[in-house]
Parts: structure tokens; C-alpha cells; sequence
């Protein structure tokens, strides 16, 4: 027999997009209902974790949830490049602790979590708006109506495929990681490794989690590259080239899978009773392919935006395009800048790549962040492509800065 339930908001996915709207509508008072597939929230971990202090601390997120991260290393073939701040201002998060206490927070403001719960259709009324999904659950079959229905189902966009709205990413990025033990780590300093043997059109990385424990990861392009990712990381734990091989000893804990959009911001994300949020909308800086700081942030405001069109009874596409209106404002031109110069370093060959790396050193840390989490603002990088010492550095934030209007 099928089960069915009534709630003002459904969110499909328990991630850090979806248990953000969860706990915004929650605290506006609305009925809300979350479905996760898995067991548990973060039963499987799909992200390397990195993140920014300054979100962490917006976000309120406790400080055991991350290790501080104050020094950036580079490598490419020939070259290296550390860069030294006094204060950290990266983390690595405890991805399983914060993606649940993300989810504890949506529950403590009222939320119901329902695990087991796969979504796999939709329910649509006589105008083809959506208003219900199905699927299964542990009882046997569930049909979910709701006034607006969010989908937060990371890169499946579940919700939004079954609507017959998108079709599966084109460009995108592949992730293999392990999580070790390891007998050297410097916990303070993370490693980002580029040029051909460490991931063609992609990057390898060291994120050091706390204690001895470092997260090893190859990212690949597609479909730029052919290059599977999981093969392409035991080759270089095997090899231990770079800087693998300063950790010492290796002892794997457990892999990590996953797959994030690139696609630049090519969705439409508001419909009649329909938000996209988080990877789902493809909200993801396209430079180091980090998305969990926007899955917080625009899963508040779709949260908030949803939950105040429920109440004034009004949850057409209209209502609810103020959301698209804010994340496009915050984050729009920023990763249209950032994706140029993805563009540019998907291209460099590995003498390159020890070029760039030059120019890398030439930046002071909060230049270096600024550029790392695309957070371009206009006044600084018209300072930069016009004031810095060094032309080659003044050449890359010309390439930010060029076509795009960039926002203050
Ligand atoms: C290898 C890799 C490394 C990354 N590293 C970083 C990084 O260091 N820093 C960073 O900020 N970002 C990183 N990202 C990106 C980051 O993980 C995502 O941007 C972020 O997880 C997006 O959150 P989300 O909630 O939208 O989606 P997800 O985290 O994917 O959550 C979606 C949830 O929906 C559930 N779900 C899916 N389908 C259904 C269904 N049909 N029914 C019910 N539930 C469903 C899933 O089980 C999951 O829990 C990385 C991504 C990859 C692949």
C-alpha cells in the first residue's frame, strides 16, 4: 500500500543545500519535510570537505567540525610554491559531523527527516506544475504533495530530471579521494598538485582533516580528459610522487566518490512550485570546484523565499524567482570570471603549469584567496590588473577582469 503525506515544503536531499532550506522554512514556521535516500545523513561522503572560515562562522557551524588550514602549497612538475598567512583562514571539514549537525539544526527548528527514502518521480497537476514526488521508502511506496518541492539531489537534479526540465550535466567534474592515515602531516598546510601526471585537465590534492589524518584526491574534467580518477589516484599513492611521498607512511581509512557540475550557471532555477538549489542548480566555483559554502548560503535564501510564498499562498514561478534574483546578484559574474580562468588553466601543459606557479608566488595570501574563491570584487582586481609589481600577475587579473562586469 502506498503511504501518502501532505506538507507545505519537500526537499529532495539531505546535503548541505538541502538541510539548509530545511532549517531557514523550518524557522519560518512552515510544515517541512526532508527525504534522504541514504541511512544516515553523510552516509557517503562525495566531497574533498574544503571550505572558508569566514562562511564557517557565518554559517554558525561549531568549531570542532573543521581543521584550520593557514598555508597553500602548489606543485607542478618542476616548480613549488608555498603560500604562508599568519592566520588560517581554509578549513577541512568533518564532512559526516557537519553535514549532520547542518541537518540537526533543520530538526531542532521542527523539520522531519526521512531516511531510506528515494525519490525517483513526480506528481504533476492538470497544468504540469509540479506538486508531489514518489518513490520508495522502507514502508513500501510514498507519495509526498507539497506546495513547493525543492531539489536539493546534488548532481542527479532527481527532481528536475524527472520534470522533464534538464538533462544530465555535460561538463562536469570526477572525483576519487582517500582518506589515510599518515605518518607525517603538517596539519596547517594543504597541497594542490597540477600539471599531466597528476590529473590532466584537473588537479590532485593533500587536505590535511586533523590529528594524522589527510584526504589524498584526484579531480578530473569532463569531458576534457578520459583519465579515470580512481585509477589515476592509486597510480600516484603507488608512485608516492611529490609531495605523497613526504607523508610517509599510508594507511587508506576509507574512499570517496563523487561527481560535480561545471557547466558554468546554465540552469533556470525557479518554477512553478520548483527551486533548484546547491549542486542541483549547479552552483559550484568552477576553479577548484567548491560548492558546499553556496549550498548553505542560497539553501537559507531559497528556505526563507520559499517558505514566505507558502504563507502568502502565492508559488508560481514569480514568487519564487526572488531566490534566482539574489544567488545570480551574489555570485553570478564571479564564476563567469572564474570560469575564464579555469579555461585558461584546463590548457597549460606542464612547462606552463611551472610558469604559473611563478606567478602564483607573486601573490600576498588574501590575493591568493580572493583568486582561489573567486571572490572577485571589482575595486580589487581593477588594483590588481593595474597596480601590481609584476606584469605577469597584472596579465592574470586583466584575464579576470576583462569582457565580465564584476561585482562590487
Ligand atoms: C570529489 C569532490 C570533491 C569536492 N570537494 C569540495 C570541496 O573541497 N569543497 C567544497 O566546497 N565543495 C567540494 N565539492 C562540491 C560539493 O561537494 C558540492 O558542491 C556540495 O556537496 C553540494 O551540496 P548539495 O547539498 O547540493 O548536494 P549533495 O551534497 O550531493 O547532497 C545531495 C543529497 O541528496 C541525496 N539524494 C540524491 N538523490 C536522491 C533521491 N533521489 N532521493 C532522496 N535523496 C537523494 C544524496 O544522497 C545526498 O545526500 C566536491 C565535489 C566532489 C565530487
Amino acid at each position: 500500500m502506498t503511504r501518502e503525506y501532505h506538507y507545505d515544503l519537500v526537499i529532495v536531499g539531505g546535503g548541505p543545500a538541502g538541510s539548509s532550506v530545511a532549517y531557514e522554512a523550518s524557522k519560518n514556521g512552515i510544515k517541512v519535510a526532508l527525504l534522504e535516500k541514504e541511512e544516515t545523513i553523510a552516509q557517503s561522503v562525495r566531497t574533498s570537505g574544503v571550505t572558508w572560515i569566514q562562511n564557517i562562522k557565518e554559517f554558525g557551524i561549531p568549531d570542532d567540525c573543521y581543521n584550520p588550514i593557514k598555508n597553500y602549497s602548489f606543485c607542478s612538475p618542476n616548480n613549488e610554491v608555498t603560500i604562508r598567512d599568519t592566520i588560517p583562514q581554509a578549513a577541512v571539514l568533518d564532512v559526516r559531523k557537519t553535514y549532520r549537525w547542518l541537518a540537526e539544526q533543520a530538526k531542532n527548528e521542527g523539520a522531519e527527516i526521512f531516511l531510506k527514502t528515494n525519490i525517483n518521480n513526480v506528481i504533476k497537476n492538470k497544468d504540469g506544475d509540479v506538486i508531489g514526488v514518489s518513490g520508495t521508502s522502507k514502508e513500501g511506496e510514498v507519495i509526498f504533495h507539497s506546495k513547493v518541492i525543492v531539489d536539493a539531489s546534488g548532481f542527479s537534479s532527481t527532481v528536475s530530471r524527472a520534470m522533464g526540465f534538464v538533462t544530465q550535466w555535460e561538463r562536469f567534474g570526477a572525483g576519487a579521494e582517500y582518506e589515510v592515515k599518515a605518518e607525517n602531516v603538517d596539519q596547517e598546510t594543504w597541497w594542490l598538485m597540477v600539471g599531466q601526471k597528476y590529473s590532466p585537465a584537473g588537479y590532485a590534492w593533500i587536505f590535511p582533516v586533523g590529528k594524522n589524518i589527510v584526504r589524498i584526491g584526484v579531480g578530473v574534467g569532463k569531458p576534457e580528459s578520459q583519465v579515470d580518477p580512481t585509477e589515476r589516484l592509486k597510480e600516484l599513492m603507488d608512485s608516492k610522487i611529490g609531495p605523497i611521498s613526504k607523508l610517509g607512511k599510508i594507511t587508506p581509512i576509507e574512499f570517496h566518490y563523487g561527481l560535480i557540475p561545471n557547466d558554468g550557471l546554465s540552469r533556470k532555477t525557479v518554477y512553478n512550485n520548483l527551486i533548484l538549489v546547491g549542486d542541483s542548480a549547479g552552483q559550484a566555483n568552477p576553479l577548484v570546484l567548491e560548492g558546499i559554502r553556496y549550498a548553505i548560503k542560497f539553501g537559507r535564501v531559497a528556505g526563507k523565499i520559499a517558505s514566505n510564498a507558502i504563507k502568502s499562498g502565492k508559488t508560481d514561478e514569480t514568487a519564487l524567482y526572488p531566490y534566482e534574483e539574489k544567488w545570480k546578484k551574489d555570485i553570478q559574474a564571479k564564476i563567469k570570471s572564474a570560469g575564464k580562468v579555469q579555461d585558461r588553466w584546463i590548457g597549460l601543459s606542464d612547462e606552463e603549469w611551472d610558469n604559473e606557479l611563478d606567478i602564483i608566488k607573486e601573490l600576498k595570501p588574501e590575493e591568493f584567496l580572493d583568486f582561489i574563491k573567486a571572490d572577485f570584487g571589482l575595486a580589487s582586481m581593477i588594483k590588481l590588473a593595474t597596480h601590481h609589481p609584476k606584469l605577469a600577475v597584472r596579465q592574470l587579473f586583466n584575464l579576470v577582469k576583462s569582457k565580465n562586469k564584476i561585482e562590487k
